[in-house]
Order: structure tokens, then C-alpha cells, then sequence
């Protein structure tokens, strides 16, 4: 077998199991598969490419591994799943930013004699990836909260964003047609950077995470572009996994909140509403329960139904959630899990969440089931969760959350919220919930909390 072959067997071999990694983690049972198949086929990927090209300097290389592994190495092993939305941000912006200077590096290298149609792929994808590497930062400084999450808004910005994209893309036009006027390529990068991030800035905090997969796709599509530049199969096919599967994700997000693409990236919303009109609440109060009370209640119960949100995350009360399971479960009750699709801070956050802490799968129902099931329910505990419930969803038509499929958990005889005050969730909206007679308010930390009920039934 020539070199040639072999290196072209391994890039089959990596491009396989790239799609059979995406295929494991579309579903939870195989989910931990698919990670190690998308691991190996990065490590084939690497190996074949260092075969494919001749390399001058192995001593830079090994030394840019060392640096990267001290720095990624710690961050994989203490990062809280919380986080991962940032890290996730980050990780776009150093990649969309690697493949748009290697294409602007590339520009260097042809120039002056660059054809019509590489010249077409290099400027889109230098648009793309520098758009994408801005986009990524502010998103990273919303999540991480380095900067206010609420949407930069102002008259005609919609205009202003779409004017300077359109800028970006005529200089590249520009380009096409004569690659030779070196001196237009600064500008086009720089109106591709600040289209990335007027549009980040215009979107609120709340919808960071479908930015993200967004985002994804288009730095999934700018390394594609480059593979036709580098003549790449791997990165061709690679980064069309890569944008499609970005772009598939951020539809299900959006299908999910009941709300279009066009509406996340354009809509402003988060920005602050005026108070009056939401009117519920202000001179209303709840009484605030014990765990001890909720152990008596659950004593009775047959089916409870457990609702995970983000301030399970927050508080890491996943396992706290499984002993209550268990101990439940040893007294004859069933014990169900209804997630919703955008519970936590990112797609598949709660079932994440719940595998670590040996949840069987086949508890966790998807929101139509659960809904299906709620009526029938003694008791719904919601743990750290609250727009993802929040009835405005369903009558309150100037609500962000309008139109966003929820969780029925009042239909159950009784609905106990675990959190620890009576704060509105990510979309700010206050819930009607926390206020019906059959609700119970058990204020606290969802770890701390979940663990007293657990003390108090085996009491
Ligand atoms: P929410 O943000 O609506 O509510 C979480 C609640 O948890 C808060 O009200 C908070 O109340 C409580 N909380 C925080 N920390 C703790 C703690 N340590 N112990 C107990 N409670 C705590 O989360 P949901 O999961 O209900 O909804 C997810 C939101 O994120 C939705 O708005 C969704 O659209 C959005 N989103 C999610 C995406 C995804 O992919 N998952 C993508 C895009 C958006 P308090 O401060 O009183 O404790």
C-alpha cells in the first residue's frame, strides 16, 4: 500500500467514525460510545494529517500540545457542568479563529495568483470564521456574565448589523473579481468581526445557548470551505458534520422554545419589559414549607414525578435527587423524571446530569409523556426549575416565554418548588405557580434541601 493510500484509508476511517460518533450521541444510552468514537477519530485524524504533510518543526508542534493539554487538561477536569455553555463559546471562537487565519495566511501564500473559484471560498470563509470567532466571545462574556446579558438595543440595529455584513460580503466580492487588491482584505476582516459582534450584542443572555449551536455550524462550515482550499477531504467532510449537525441542533432548540431562527438572532429578546401589565404577585404571599412537611405528603403518594432545572444544576442535587428516588422507590412508590427539552443551560443538560448520578434511562420521560402523566400524579417536585413550568408561556402573549411548550406540573394534586426564593428563571418572567393553594414553597439550596426530605422520610 503507497503512503498516499494509507493516509487516504485513514481519513475514510476517521470521516466514519466522526459519523458514527454524531449517531451515539444523539441518544443517551449511547451517548458515552459516541464521545469515544469522536475522540478516536480525532486521534486518526491527527495521525493521518501528520503523515500527509511534510512537517519542518516537530519541536513547535509537540510544544503547542504541551501548552494546549496544560491549559485544556485542568479546565476538563474541574469545569462544573454548569459552565459548559462558555466553554463550549470558547472552544468556537478558537477554532473558527484558527481556520480564518489559516485562510488569511493562505490569501499571503497564493497571492497574487489566486483563482476565481479559491478566492470565492477563502473570502467566505475568512467572513465566516472571524464573524464567528467575535459571536463566540461576547457569548462567552454573557454566559460567564463579564458582561450584562440583556440584548443591545437601538433603533435601526437590525438595519446596521445586515449593512455591515453587507459591506463584508461586497469587499469579498471585491476580491473575487480582482484577488490582487490586497489592501481591501483588512477591511473585509474587520467588518466580519464587528458583524459577529453586533449580532452577539443584539441577542439576549437567555438565548446564548442556541447562539452557540449556531455559531457551531457556521464555524463547521468555514473549516469545509478551507478544506476545498487545502484540498482536504477529512476537513470537507468534518466540518459539514460539523455545520449541519450546529445547524440541526439550533432548529430542535428553537422548535423547542416555540420561537424561529429569525427571531433568536434578530428578535432582541430578554431585552427588560415594563413592569406594569405583569401585575401578578406583588401584594401576594406564600406560605413557605418544611422538607419535613414534604416527606408527609410524599408518605401518601403512589407516582411522583420529578421536574430537574437548572438550579439542580447550579446546586449539583443530582445525586441528593437519586437517594429521594431510591428511598421512595423502597417504599412502593414509582418515581418518574419529566425533562423538558431546554431544562438547564444547554440541550441534554438534565440527562447528563441524572446518568452521572445512575438514573435509569428508562425513567427519564420526555415532555408529551410526562404531560400525559401529570394528572395522575400525587405529587410533582420541581427541583431548581422554573420557566420551563411557567404558565405565561401559555397565556401571557407580551411574555418571552410565549409560545414556548411547558411542563403541565400543576395539573398534579400537589406541585412542592424546591429554590431558594421566589426569583424569576433565566427568562425573568415571574411564575404564577408559586402562588396556587396547592403549592407547596420549600425555600433553600436544592441540595441541601432534597437531602433533608431524604433524612426526614427515613425518620
Ligand atoms: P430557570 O433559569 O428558569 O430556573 C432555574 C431556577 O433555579 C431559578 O428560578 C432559581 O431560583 C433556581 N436555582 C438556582 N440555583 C439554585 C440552587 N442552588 N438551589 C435551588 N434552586 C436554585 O431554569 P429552567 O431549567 O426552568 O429553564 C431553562 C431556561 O434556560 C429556559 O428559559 C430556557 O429557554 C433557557 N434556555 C435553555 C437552553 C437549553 O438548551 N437548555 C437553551 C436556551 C435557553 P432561585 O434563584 O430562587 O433559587
Amino acid at each position: 500500500m503507497t503512503h498516499e493510500v494509507l493516509i487516504q484509508y485513514l481519513y475514510v476511517l476517521a470521516a466514519v467514525l466522526f459519523i458514527l460518533s454524531l449517531k451515539g450521541m444523539s441518544e443517551v444510552k449511547t451517548a458515552r460510545w459516541g464521545n469515544w468514537a469522536g475522540s478516536a477519530g480525532m486521534l486518526v485524524a491527527i495521525i493521518a494529517t501528520l503523515l500527509a504533510y511534510h512537517v519542518e518543526r516537530y519541536d513547535l508542534l509537540i510544544g503547542a500540545v504541551i501548552v494546549g493539554a496544560i491549559i485544556g487538561v485542568p479546565i476538563a477536569l474541574k469545569l462544573p457542568m454548569t459552565a459548559v455553555p462558555q466553554r463550549t463559546a470558547m472552544s468556537h471562537a478558537f477554532g473558527s479563529l484558527a481556520v480564518a487565519l489559516v485562510g488569511t495566511a493562505k490569501y499571503y501564500q497564493l497571492y497574487p495568483d489566486i483563482d476565481t473559484f479559491t478566492m470565492a471560498v477563502l473570502a467566505s470563509e475568512m467572513i465566516l470564521g472571524y464573524l464567528t470567532f467575535t459571536g463566540s466571545c461576547i457569548a462567552f462574556a454573557k454566559l460567564q456574565e463579564l458582561i450584562s446579558g440583556k440584548p443591545l438595543i437601538y433603533p435601526g440595529r437590525n438595519f446596521v448589523s445586515i449593512l455591515v455584513l453587507g459591506i463584508a460580503v461586497v469587499l469579498g466580492l471585491a476580491l473575487v473579481v480582482d484577488p490582487s487588491q490586497s489592501v481591501l482584505l483588512p477591511f473585509m476582516i474587520g467588518f466580519a468581526l464587528l458583524f459577529g459582534f453586533l449580532l452577539v450584542m443584539g441577542i439576549g443572555g437567555a438565548d446564548m445557548p442556541t447562539v452557540i449551536a449556531i455559531l457551531n455550524s457556521y464555524a463547521g462550515l468555514s473549516a469545509a470551505a478551507l478544506g476545498f482550499v487545502l484540498n482536504n477531504k477529512l476537513l470537507i467532510v468534518a466540518g459539514t458534520l460539523d455545520g449541519s449537525s450546529g445547524f440541526i441542533l439550533a432548529m430542535l432548540m428553537c422548535k423547542a422554545m416555540n420561537r424561529s431562527f429569525i427571531n433568536v438572532l434578530f428578535g432582541g429578546v430578554g431585552a427588560p419589559v415594563a413592569k406594569a401589565g405583569t401585575g401578578a404577585g406583588e401584594a401576594r404571599t406564600v406560605v413557605a414549607y418544611s422538607p419535613e412537611d414534604v416527606a408527609a405528603i410524599l408518605d401518601g403518594a403512589r407516582l411522583v414525578m420529578i421536574v430537574p432545572g437548572y438550579g439542580m444544576a447550579a446546586a449539583q442535587a443530582q445525586h441528593a435527587v437519586k437517594e429521594l428516588e431510591d428511598v421512595l422507590e423502597a417504599r412502593g412508590i414509582t418515581v418518574k423524571y419529566a425533562i423538558h427539552p431546554v431544562a438547564g443551560r444547554m440541550p441534554g443538560h438534565m440527562n447528563v446530569l441524572l446518568a452521572e448520578a445512575q438514573v435509569s434511562y428508562d425513567k427519564l420521560l420526555e415532555m408529551d409523556e410526562a404531560n400525559l402523566l401529570f394528572p395522575e400524579c400525587e405529587v410533582a417536585i420541581v427541583v431548581g426549575a422554573n420557566d420551563i413550568t411557567n404558565p405565561a408561556a401559555r397565556t401571557k402573549p407580551d411574555s418571552p416565554l410565549y409560545g414556548m411548550p411547558i411542563l403541565d406540573v400543576e395539573k398534579a394534586r400537589t406541585v412542592v418548588f424546591i429554590k431558594r426564593s421566589l426569583a424569576a428563571g433565566f427568562a425573568g418572567v415571574e411564575n404564577e405557580l408559586f402562588y396556587l393553594p396547592h403549592t407547596m414553597m420549600v425555600f433553600g439550596d436544592a441540595k441541601k434541601v432534597v437531602t433533608e426530605i431524604v433524612n426526614a422520610l427515613k425518620k
